[in-house]
């Protein structure tokens, strides 16, 4: 469990003052010239040490990533891409930073922008988020009017620039080279890879895509040592990380707490347990509405980080963690999910812009046990044929949570199906 002395995010509810001057009394913008003085290859070594793991869903090393960049800049700028895109069903995180911890977020794009070379930073927000878009460009003007970032950055020699650009709510413009394509003003599509973005990013350029939880905790990992963040949590699962809680629990809520706590724990600590006890508990997805849902048995003993929940068959993900109790009608809750990705497939390849739409048709007959048993195991074929089978992971993401539902919750769309069977004539119920 995270002590407080830990803690990075100390003003994530916006209780105290979320300027600029309430945010360097918290410790933000401290000594940061010192910091970027140290270097470029300084900073991406303390992110290696830290064993930071990109806060997005991916869970790819950040400082790995960094590394990445060209280290000469020869005649191409290299640019720093935030994504703010949040568009996860169950995700409410990097919301909290951008409301209440920007200057968090704005002191890490800079810090990170030192570490791949970059003179300008674009921070995605997605076109819902308005008022979190307001606040974020309050927290850049405040930086600017204080010199904190513009020319000579913190007095620090250091040349920076930071621009907000708000998308119109596409969930595929979370993709990274979707969210490229936007930023330049085409249609939100993922591209094909390689090249990589590192390699030929925005407008051609080398660029880094990064969530915004995996910079805002940059400042902190820098000030106090990567050695420091490697000390929490588990090997290879390092630090603390923001889980935002959905569904089911007495409190939901969104909260910082080390890496690899208990996920039994976690919910009666910071969300006063399963509503009806820990028992009424039917089913968790624990990383965003893209992971398989696990069983109650599986949560029993889960612990909540990469490798922790990869032993259970899902994700961390952007741990979203969607609670459900015995009450919930899991087939259509999935179903639910189904008509998500279905709606918001870029269209592009495929297996992905017509398998989505099987997908979700069959789940809706099924749902009301209009299908045959056999049809569940074609389903599940289905999604077999679109995973790995796309340009981008919206595939995968579509496909994962029926997966998990026919592995774990097979029982309950037999049961939908013969019932439905026993009550009206055999030709009508495989309709
Ligand atoms: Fe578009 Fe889906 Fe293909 Fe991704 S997988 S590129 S969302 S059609």
């Amino acid at each position: 469990m995270l002590h407080d002395r830990d803690r990075i995010f100390t003003n994530i509810y916006g209780i105290h003052d979320t300027g600029v001057k309430g945010a360097q009394s918290r410790g933000d913008w401290d000594k940061t010239a010192d910091i970027i003085k140290k270097g470029r290859e300084w900073i991406v070594e303390e992110m290696k040490t830290s064993g930071l793991r990109g806060r997005g869903g991916a869970g790819f090393s950040t400082g790995m990533k960094w590394s990445f960049m060209p280290k000469d800049s020869g005649d191409r700028p290299h640019y720093l891409v935030i994504n703010a895109d949040e568009g996860e069903p169950g995700t409410c995180k990097d919301r909290e930073i951008l409301r209440s911890e920007p200057h968090k977020l704005i002191e890490g794009a800079l810090l990170a922008s030192v570490g791949i070379g970059a003179h300008a930073c674009y921070i995605y927000i997605r076109g819902e988020f308005y008022r979190e878009a307001e606040a974020v460009q309050r927290a850049i003007d405040e930086a600017y009017d204080a010199g904190l970032v513009g020319k000579n950055a913190c007095k620090s020699g250091y040349d920076f620039d930071i621009y907000v650009h708000m998308g119109a709510g596409a969930y595929i413009c979370g993709e990274e080279s979707a969210l490229i394509e936007s930023i330049e003003g085409k249609k939100g599509q993922p591209r094909l890879k390689p090249p990589f973005p590192a390699n030929c990013g925005l407008y051609g350029c080398p660029t880094t895509v990064n969530n915004v939880e995996s910079i805002a905790v940059v400042p902190d990992i820098l000030r106090r040592g990567g050695a420091w963040f490697a000390g929490l949590g588990r090997e290879n699962n390092a630090g603390t990380k923001l889980f935002c809680v959905s569904g089911h629990v007495e409190n939901p809520c969104t909260f910082e707490e080390e890496m690899g706590v208990p996920m039994k724990e976690m919910l009666e600590k910071h969300c006063g347990g399963v509503i009806g006890g820990w028992n009424n508990l039917k089913g968790v997805i624990p990383g965003g509405s893209s992971v398989p849902v696990m069983t109650k048995g599986q949560c029993d003993s889960a612990l909540m980080d990469y490798d922790g929940l990869k032993e259970h068959g899902s994700s961390l993900g952007t741990a979203a963690v969607i609670v459900m109790d015995q009450s919930t009608d899991i087939v259509r809750a999935i179903t639910r999910l189904s008509a998500f990705y279905k709606h918001e497939s870029c269209g592009q390849c495929t297996p992905c812009r017509e398998g989505t739409g099987w997908m979700w048709r069959m789940m809706e007959r099924i749902s009301v046990g209009n299908a045959t048993i056999d049809e569940i195991d074609l389903l599940e074929d289905v999604t077999r044929r679109i995973e790995g089978h796309t340009i981008c992971a919206l595939g995968d993401a579509a496909a994962w949570p029926i997966q998990g539902l026919i592995k774990h919750f097979r029982s309950e769309m037999e049961e939908r199906i013969l019932e439905k069977a026993g009550t009206q004539p055999a030709a009508d119920a495989a309709e």
